[in-house]
């Protein structure tokens, strides 16, 4: 393709990774750029994906969604963190919430001071030191914004994907999106270059830019570039996962945050919306079969299930190269990760940003902005993976040979590294770019059994009574300003009340 402009950009699939760069591209590209969308209802969507982290609210921000609109049209809840159940050992859990947890005090991170409180008797739990996880368990919310105490609470959404992506095109096609209905039959290329589409009823849909939306199946990305696989699931061995709603328990509280229970060869998701609660059993079916990890999901449901089970299929990994000549991959075509950390979503949004920071101008830019996005893409990806390695690898669990083996597994030499570093010494290793903050880190970290040995030695110069004193404050403070919370379920039903139904 010579230097002409690139004005046409193409997305291939309307999944919630299809919906979103429309939305965006529309949002943001200006008049001079052409956004046609192509989806098959035939083929249909992935159709999970309900939970996310607090950077969807910048991405919604950035469309100029309200957000009361957005959750009463997706059935949509808060969220304020995540709990794991069982995960370090049975019996025990722990949450990684979104928000603060205690104070730092001069130069040293909350951690510290809990870890030599905990260790003179002084100290509770570390998440009782936040706010974020006590208005989570006590079922509260509401959009806080701190005061000189307490600061503010963080969160993000669970929503039904399927009207997430709805109300992402109606957005969209507002705005000037195209959308063709149909099956991509096949895709014409020059070399590295996309040329165009072709439907299976005959049209030919072309562009400068092609973004592969597809799934799993990456029609543009892997099936025509050819781009290579990373398979990483001898990290991260489940690769199947089976998924059914299920009504609410009655008079039960709207809970605020997604829960994680640890199974014998896996996870179980649960992920409460206003109109029903998502659930899921991730597994490895190297150690368990289809008919176990369903009857144990069945087993495992707050309601009655309100459809048939449904079983997926993945495997960890991502795409060699994310961006191939004029063809960038999004969402599923890219690459998967298990949602332990609802983390998919997120790598949608950071995808559309860094298409649009790197948006080329015109053709004879593409090699040069195509490395530098494969760059930080798989850098991206890679410190997402290790974040999620590590709650299989920091166990105490070795009831089931699926424990067994993932916690002997070598885990990447980095995480290896931050895992000592941190039992040791307290100290976070984190690269600037990084998604997942110290918090996350330090949280994860120590619900999982690895707590430092030792506290910073600056601690040591804060006496007993004020440290009894310091922490008695923060646990005064959260008591306080959970109580002045009203319940989850009550403020959504005052300020974002859902408007349709969908199961
Ligand atoms: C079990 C499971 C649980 C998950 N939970 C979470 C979660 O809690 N949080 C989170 O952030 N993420 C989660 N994810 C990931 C999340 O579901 C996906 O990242 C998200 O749905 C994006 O999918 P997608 O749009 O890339 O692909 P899809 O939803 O598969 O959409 C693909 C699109 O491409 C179209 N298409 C494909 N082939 C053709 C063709 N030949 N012609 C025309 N159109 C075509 C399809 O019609 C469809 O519109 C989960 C994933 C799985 C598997």
């Amino acid at each position: 393709m010579p230097d002409q402009p690139i004005q046409t950009l193409v997305i291939a699939g309307g999944g919630t990774s299809g919906w979103m760069m429309a939305a965006a591209a529309a949002r943001f590209c200006g008049p001079g750029w052409r956004i046609v969308l192509v989806e098959s209802d035939a083929i249909g969507t992935v159709g999970v994906g309900e939970a996310t982290i607090p950077q969807i609210r910048l991405f919604n921000a950035g469309l100029g969604i309200d957000e009361t609109d957005f959750l009463s049209a997706t059935q949509g809840t808060l969220k304020l963190g995540i709990e794991f159940v069982d995960w370090w050992q049975p019996g025990q859990r722990y949450m990684h919430n979104f928000g603060e947890v205690g104070r730092a005090l001069s130069v040293v991170p909350f951690h510290h001071w809990w870890t030599a409180a905990r260790a003179a008797g002084l100290a509770g739990d570390y998440g009782h030191y936040s706010l974020n996880e006590r208005a989570a368990r006590a079922g509260r919310f509401a959009p806080f914004g701190g005061d000189n105490t307490l600061p503010p609470l963080v969160w993000a959404y669970h929503f039904d994907a399927g009207l997430y992506a709805a109300y992402l095109r109606r957005y969209a096609e507002a705005r000037g999106v195209t959308r063709h209905e149909g099956r991509i039959a096949q895709v014409e290329t020059q070399g590295e270059t996309i040329l165009a589409l072709h439907m299976d009823d005959g049209r030919r849909i072309t562009g400068d830019l092609f973004v592969d939306c597809s799934g799993f199946r990456s029609l543009l990305l892997g099936e025509t570039l050819g781009s290579g696989w990373h398979d990483w699931s001898h990290w991260l061995p489940c690769d199947s996962a089976v998924a059914v709603p299920c009504a609410h328990a009655a008079g039960a509280v709207l809970t605020p945050y997604t829960r994680s229970t640890a199974r014998a060869a896996g996870w179980q998701w649960r992920i409460p919306l206003q109109h029903r609660i998502g659930n899921g059993h991730v597994f490895s079916s190297a150690h368990l079969s289809a008919d176990e990890a369903t009857a144990t999901l069945l087993a495992n449901l707050d309601g009655p299930g309100l459809a048939e089970p449904r079983t997926l299929r993945f495997q960890a990994g991502r795409r060699d190269k994310m961006w191939i000549g004029n063809c960038i991959g999004l969402g599923l075509a890219a690459g998967f990760l298990e949602p332990l950390e609802s983390t998919s979503i997120h790598l949608i949004q950071s995808g559309i940003a860094r298409l649009l920071a790197l948006l080329p101008g015109d053709a004879a830019t593409l090699p040069v902005l195509a490395a530098e996005a494969n760059r930080q893409a798989a850098r991206e990806m890679e410190w997402v993976r290790d974040f999620i390695i590590l709650h299989y690898k920091a166990t105490a669990r070795a009831d089931t040979p699926f424990w067994q083996q993932v916690q002997a597994m070598a885990v990447p030499p980095e995480l290896a590294e931050r895992m000592d570093l941190f039992r040791h010494t307290g100290r976070i290793r984190r690269d600037h770019d990084e998604l997942f903050t110290e918090l996350a880190w330090a949280q994860v970290l120590i619900g999982q059994g690895c707590a430092p040995l030792a506290a910073h030695p600056l601690t040591a110069a804060m006496g007993r009574d004020d440290l009894a004193g310091f922490m008695g404050l923060l646990d005064r403070a959260i008591t306080a300003g959970v109580a002045a919370l009203p319940g989850h379920g009550d403020w959504l039903a005052h300020h974002a009340a859902a408007q349709e139904t969908r199961s």
